[in-house]
C-alpha cells in the first residue's frame, strides 16, 4: 500500500447534540426517538436519503415476530409502536388474535409480525421522528471521532457541505456496521461470511410480488455454506463484489419485471462491538441484573433473551453506546439482528444517552441501572420476565 499526507484542515462545528445518533435504520430511529422524547437534544447522522435501512431501503419486507411465540408479548414500547407504524398503510393487518380483545388462546399459535410495504414503511417514519424532536441530517456520512481524553467530543461528517464536526455529549453507533466503535478505537469484531443476498419486488401477472433472494447462510456465521465467497462488509471491495454478486443472482433467477430492487446491500452482519457481555445463544432465559430490553427467537417458539446494558455500552468510550445489529451479540447475532431487536436495543441505547445527559453522569457503565429500567418500563418496554 502506497500513502499520501493528507493536509490538516481546520473544520466548522456545525451543531451541537446532546445525543448524536449515527443511523438512521430502525435501531438509530429508535434511538433518537426516544432520547428526544426524554427532553434531551438528538440528532440523526444518515449518509442515505431515507429512514429504516434495512428494512424499507433494503426492502426487508417483514416485521419478524414481537412475541415469543407461546402466547407472550416480549417486545413493547417502540419496537410495537414501530410494527404497527408499519402497516399503518392498511397493506397487511396486525393478526386478529394480537389486537386489543382478540383470542388469547390463538397467541401461541399465531406469532404476533406483519408483512409492510417498504415505501409506505419508509414514509411513515420522517413524521414519527421529527415529531419526537430529533432532527435529521440526509446525506451525511459519519467519517471520524474527535475525543477529550477516552470521551468522544466530537462526530467528524461529511455532505454537500464539506468537512465539518457535530459537538455531542453521547454518541449512539447504530450505523449497522460499528463504525463509529471502529473509529473510537473500540474493539470490534467481522463475520466475513455474508452471502449475496437481497430482497426485491417485480411485477408478476400485474400484481407486485416479494422476492426473497438469498444464497443460503451459516446461523452461526463461521462458514459460506457451498464453499462460496463470503463478504464481511467492512471493506469498499467486500460491499461492492456483494452488490455485485446480489444483482447477478437477481438477473439469474428472475425473469420477470422488477419494481425495485434493494437499494443497499444485504448484509446480515458485518462488524460489531466487543462488548464487556457477548450475548450468547445459550443466554436463553438468563435474567441480566442490568437488563434493558427483551427479544424472542424468530426462528422458533419458547426462547426468550433479556438485554444487558453491557451489550450495548462501549467500553473504551464512556460516552459511546451501539444499537441494532451492531451491538455485542455472539452466537446469539441471528436472533439480535431481527428488527424488533434492533428497536429494543435503539430505545435502550437512546433512553440510556438521555438519561447520561440528564444526570450529568460521564459513562454508559456508570449509569444508574434502576433509573434506567424505571425509564423503560414508563415506556411499556418489559426489561425482565415479569411480563
Ligand atoms: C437479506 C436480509 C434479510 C433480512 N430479513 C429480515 C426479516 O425478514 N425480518 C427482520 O426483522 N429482519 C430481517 N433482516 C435483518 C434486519 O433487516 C436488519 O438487521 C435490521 O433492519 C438492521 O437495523 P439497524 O438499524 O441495526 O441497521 P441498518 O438497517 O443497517 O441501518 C443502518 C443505517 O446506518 C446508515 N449508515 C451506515 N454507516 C453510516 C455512516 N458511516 N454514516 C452515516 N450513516 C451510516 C445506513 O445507511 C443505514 O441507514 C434481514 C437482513 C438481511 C440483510
Amino acid at each position: 500500500m502506497r500513502y499520501i499526507r493528507e493536509l490538516e484542515r481546520k473544520i466548522p462545528v456545525c451543531a451541537e447534540y446532546d445525543a448524536a445518533v449515527v443511523g438512521g435504520g430502525i435501531a438509530g430511529i429508535a434511538a433518537a426517538a426516544a432520547a428526544a422524547r426524554n427532553g434531551v437534544k438528538a440528532c440523526i447522522i444518515e449518509k442515505q436519503f431515507a429512514l429504516g435501512g434495512l428494512a424499507t431501503l433494503g426492502n426487508v419486507a417483514i416485521y419478524l415476530p414481537i412475541c415469543d411465540g407461546c402466547g407472550n408479548q416480549i417486545v413493547k414500547g417502540l419496537g410495537e409502536e414501530l410494527l404497527r407504524l408499519s402497516v399503518s398503510d392498511g397493506y397487511s393487518k396486525i393478526p386478529a388474535c394480537w389486537e386489543k380483545g382478540g383470542n388469547g388462546r390463538n397467541r401461541s399459535r399465531k406469532r404476533f409480525t406483519v408483512t409492510f410495504n417498504p415505501p409506505s414503511f419508509m414514509l411513515a417514519l420522517e413524521p414519527l421522528v421529527l415529531d419526537s424532536g430529533a432532527d435529521i441530517m440526509y446525506d451525511t456520512r459519519f467519517c471520524g471521532v474527535k475525543k477529550r481524553g477516552s470521551a468522544i467530543t466530537h462526530l467528524i461528517i461529511e455532505n454537500k457541505d464539506g468537512r465539518s464536526a457535530v459537538a455531542c455529549k453521547t454518541v449512539v453507533d447504530a450505523s449497522g456496521d460499528a463504525d463509529v466503535c471502529a473509529a473510537a478505537e473500540e474493539e470490534t469484531v467481522s463475520l466475513n461470511t455474508n452471502v449475496a443476498s437481497g430482497w426485491f419486488f417485480s411485477l408478476d401477472n400485474k400484481k407486485p410480488t416479494l422476492h426473497v433472494m438469498s444464497e443460503s447462510y451459516d446461523p452461526s456465521g463461521k462458514t459460506v455454506p457451498g464453499g462460496k465467497r463470503g463478504f464481511s462488509g467492512v471493506n469498499a471491495k467486500d460491499v461492492t463484489e456483494q452488490v455485485l454478486a446480489a444483482r447477478r443472482m437477481f438477473r439469474e433467477r428472475v425473469h420477470t419485471l422488477p419494481l425495485n430492487i434493494p437499494a443497499i446491500p444485504g448484509l446480515r452482519m458485518t462488524r460489531r462491538l466487543k462488548g464487556l457481555t457477548e450475548l450468547q445463544e445459550k443466554d436463553e432465559g438468563r435474567i441480566f441484573r442490568n437488563s434493558v430490553g427483551m427479544t424472542g427467537d424468530w426462528r422458533k417458539a419458547g426462547p426468550v433473551y433479556c438485554i444487558p446494558l453491557t451489550a450495548l455500552a462501549a467500553v473504551r468510550t464512556p460516552n459511546l453506546v451501539t444499537a441494532g445489529r451492531c451491538i455485542s451479540s455472539d452466537s446469539a447475532w441471528d436472533i439480535t439482528r431481527a428488527i424488533p431487536a434492533c428497536a429494543v436495543t435503539g430505545e435502550a441505547a437512546g433512553t440510556a444517552a438521555a438519561l447520561l445527559c440528564l444526570s450529568g453522569n460521564k459513562s454508559f457503565a456508570s449509569l444508574d441501572i434502576k433509573l434506567l429500567q424505571a425509564m423503560l418500563k414508563k415506556q411499556n418496554v418489559p426489561v425482565d420476565k415479569k411480563l
